[in-house]
């Protein structure tokens, strides 16, 4: 089975919006081993909508489209797949009642062409939209399956997710196999080392396949499983992932939808730590990725945005001399702060986090010198770290590897 996605929209080709609904739908796909061969953009013009679909045609058998779907007359991708797919539109009594209601719940009238978001294409499986007006749908002809999703992302994102994705796994299955993924995450290893490490099994992977995943200083693995049955599947998962693990296994901090930082509050939670932050680089940033994680509260207290100087002495006390013989990014004050902090706020550990975040060096420490400093009941550690990244990218690097070395 392969994939192409069309999204339909002239604000995407004027770029007043960026496609995610594509990057969505192209990461959900891949971990049902669907492959996508192609992106589309196209406005909304039906003309060029068909001449889009006739290609698509030709190298997909899974033709997705996203937008175009609501009241308006700009809104013409049901009408055109129609014409395209030789199918008549009608109304779909289920999502008509929901529209029905919709417009009753807010004591508003519907108009005419509201009407047109209930319609649907004939003997197609509908996807009822929670979250907005317009249903999806999947149209199967016997050389194609079509899926029209509307173009919002809140609406299409858990339309996907959970009507059209299990229809597709189902499908799959039809074809007598479950795909089953599985994805390792690894920090404090570069990519290029990793696929180094396991290049023996990356070259005769078949079931499953390993597929490495880079982004933003981490690297993640997704083993993906063919098989009758899901026990299979799980087995297959299961001993390649025993087979990673005896050779980079040290790097393993979690799998699936862990994060770096959910698995480091999880840690603090575990063994009961309270943790306070004392940031320069990233100004709360540390603290601000902590708090995304429910629960959060009954380990961070809390901190001090240290950012220059007199900060650092008043806040945290450090001692103004300490910094002048040092230099602001160093061991020392990264180690002073970690320590003034746990001090202030009474807590087992206390970060300290400094550094030259770039583009400019800070002396004559190059951007991207960063000193972490850990302080955990009077136990102090100073670890240093040599980004190479955006401005940004280093101060969220700072962030993981603080996280990193708490979990050490
Ligand atoms: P509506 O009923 O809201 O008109 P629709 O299905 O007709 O929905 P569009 O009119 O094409 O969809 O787009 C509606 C909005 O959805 C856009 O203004 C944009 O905010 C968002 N959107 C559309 N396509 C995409 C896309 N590919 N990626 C991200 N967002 C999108
Ligand atoms: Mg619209």
């Amino acid at each position: 089975m392969n994939a192409e996605i069309i999204a339909v929209g002239s604000e995407l080709l004027l770029g007043q919006i960026t496609n995610t609904n594509a990057q969505f739908l192209s990461q959900h796909l891949s971990e049902l081993g669907i492959n996508v061969y192609y992106h589309t953009v196209v406005g909304d013009n039906p003309q060029r909508l068909e001449e889009a679909v006739a290609i698509a045609q030709k190298r997909a058998n899974v033709i997705i489209f996203s937008g175009g779907l609501g009241p308006t007359k700009d809104d013409l991708t049901k009408e055109t797949i129609a014409r395209v797919v030789g199918r008549k539109l009608v109304t779909d009594e289920m999502a008509m009642q929901s529209i029905e209601q919709f417009f009753a719940s807010r004591n508003r009238v519907m108009t005419e062409n509201n009407k047109k978001q209930a319609l649907v294409l004939e003997g197609s499986h509908v996807f009822p939209n929670k979250n907005g007006m317009a249903p999806g749908m999947a149209l199967e002809t016997e050389t194609h399956t079509y899926m029209l999703f509307p173009g919002p992302p809140h609406e299409l994102e858990p339309m996907f997710q959970f009507e059209a994705k299990p229809y597709l796994a189902a499908k799959l299955c039809d074809d007598e196999s479950i795909i089953l993924s599985h994805v390792m995450h690894f920090f404090g290893i570069g990519e290029a080392e990793l696929e180094l490490r396991i290049q023996h099994i990356l070259d005769a992977q078949t079931n499953p396949t390993v597929a490495p995943l880079a982004s933003a200083g981490e690297v993640k693995l997704r083993i993906t499983a063919k098989a009758k049955t899901i026990a299979e599947a799980t087995q297959l998962n299961e001993d390649m992932t025993k087979q990673l693990q005896a050779i980079v296994g040290q790097y393993q901090y979690g799998v699936n939808d862990d994060t770096i930082v959910s698995k480091t509050v999880e840690m603090l939670q575990r063994h009961e730590l309270t943790i306070a932050a004392a940031e320069s680089l990233t100004a709360g940033l540390f603290q601000a990725e902590l708090a995304e994680i429910n629960g959060v509260s009954a380990v961070l207290a809390g901190g001090v945005v240290a950012y220059n100087e007199d900060v650092k002495v008043q806040q945290l006390g450090i001692d103004r001399a300490l910094i002048e013989q040092h230099s602001v990014v160093s061991a020392e004050v990264a180690a002073a702060m970690a320590i003034g902090v746990r001090d202030k706020f009474q807590t087992n550990i206390g970060i300290g986090l400094t550094g030259a975040a770039g583009p400019n060096s800070h002396g004559d420490q190059p951007p991207g010198t960063v000193f972490i400093g850990i302080d955990v009941q009077g136990d102090v550690k100073t670890y240093k770290l040599n980004l190479s990244g955006m401005r940004n990218t280093n101060r969220i690097r700072t962030v993981k590897y603080a996280c990193h070395y708490i979990m050490q």
